[in-house]
């Protein structure tokens, strides 16, 4: 059993030595609980955060545990009648062989027998996928002929919100980095308009997005904060929504730039609205069907970024930050 530690917190952006490989025995299941071989793990920003000792919406990564993740696997043990070894389960264990799962920790069944992959519950099916279909379409509550404007337009999240935005009818632009993933912002992910944010300051980049948008912004879809988000914030149109859903700039600044262009947000009489997707974990399964159904009709694309090796969990970990993942980044392991 295979084990990727967090062995001390990452100052800044993380390195090789934060973590730690190791081996361990395979464990038992604990009464009433069960013992997972990960097949697929899902690397996500969000695992930077819970490696700091800050406050969170989650207990910080104990030091010397594995670093937590949702993964997709097979039941190995079992001590729980609801699920038999060879059952596929998705659920919050860790980048590990295996993962012990007590009993009230977050696992479910999932049908691999109706996807192409498994690592498809990591990604159209699971958390990341349905975290742009509720933050959307629940909190957003987008209206036809809106304008909905993605930062990290190109990523897991922004690309799925981007083509669930035409699927209901907004105009949607896209703020990605680098020419390549605005041209795929256009080409695969049928944003109306895509923006490259690098070596851009707030000032050119809130001109472009203004002259996408003259009429100001309906709704902000916020992955990324930073200097991205305060040219965002000179475009709203009045009673805008922004869904603050990530703030990835700042996950490796132990200085954090925060938020400066505030003003707009109180003269647009705008909505800033925190976002958790686990708050819409009993509905995930709903979610997921409706996701398959645009997929079977080629109205939604998900990419996945799948990285394969246990041993190879830093560097792969280390594509979000460098924006060298191409859809949702999973690191394959069985
Ligand atoms: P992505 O697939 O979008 O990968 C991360 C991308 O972020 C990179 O490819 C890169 O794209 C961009 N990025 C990295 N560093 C920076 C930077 N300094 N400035 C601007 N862009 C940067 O990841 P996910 O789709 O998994 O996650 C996207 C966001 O959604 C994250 O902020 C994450 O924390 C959040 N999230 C929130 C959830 C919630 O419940 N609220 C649940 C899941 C995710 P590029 O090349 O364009 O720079």
């Amino acid at each position: 059993n295979r084990r990727f530690l967090l062995a001390r917190r990452p100052h800044g952006v993380p390195v090789p030595a934060d973590f730690a490989l190791v081996e361990a025995p395979v464990p038992t299941p604990p009464p009433g609980g069960l013992v997972v071989r990960n097949h697929y793990c899902s690397l996500d920003p969000a695992q930077r955060g819970w490696m700091d000792d800050a406050p969170s919406y989650m207990p910080p990564i104990a030091l010397g545990d594995p670093v937590r993740a949702t993964t997709v696997g097979v039941v190995h043990a079992s001590d729980n009648p609801e699920f038999r070894p060879g059952d596929w389960v998705m659920g919050l264990n860790g980048i590990e062989d295996y993962s012990v799962c007590a009993p009230g920790g977050f696992t479910m069944k999932v049908d691999v027998t109706q996807v192409a992959s498994p690592s498809l519950f990591l990604s159209a099916m699971g958390a990341v996928g349905l975290t742009g279909y509720f933050g959307l379409l629940e909190v957003a509550k987008p209206q036809p002929g809106e304008v909905l404007l993605v930062s990290g337009a190109a990523g897991a999240v922004g690309s799925a919100v981007g083509q669930i935005g035409k699927i209901v009818g907004c105009r949607t632009i896209g703020i990605a980095g680098g020419p390549d993933k605005c041209r795929r912002l256009l080409t695969d992910y049928g944003f109306d308009v895509a923006i490259d944010y690098k070596g851009k300051s707030v000032t050119e980049l809130a001109a472009e997005i203004r002259a996408a948008a003259p009429g100001g912004v309906n709704i902000v879809f916020e992955n990324v904060g930073g200097t991205v988000m305060d040219a965002e914030m000179l475009n709203l149109a009045k009673h805008a929504r922004i869904v603050l859903c990530g703030l990835i700039s700042e996950y490796n600044l132990a200085e954090k730039y925060g938020l400066r262009n505030l003003w707009p947000i109180l003269t647009q009489q705008a909505t800033l609205y925190g976002y958790l997707i686990m708050d819409y974990a009993p509905r995930f399964a709903e979610a997921g069907a409706v996701m398959a159904q645009w997929m079977a009709e080629g109205r939604l694309r998900i990419d996945e970024d799948v990285q394969e090796g246990l041993e190879n969990a830093y560097e792969a970990f280390m594509r979000l930050f460098t924006g060298a993942n191409t859809g949702k980044l999973v690191l394959k392991i069985a």
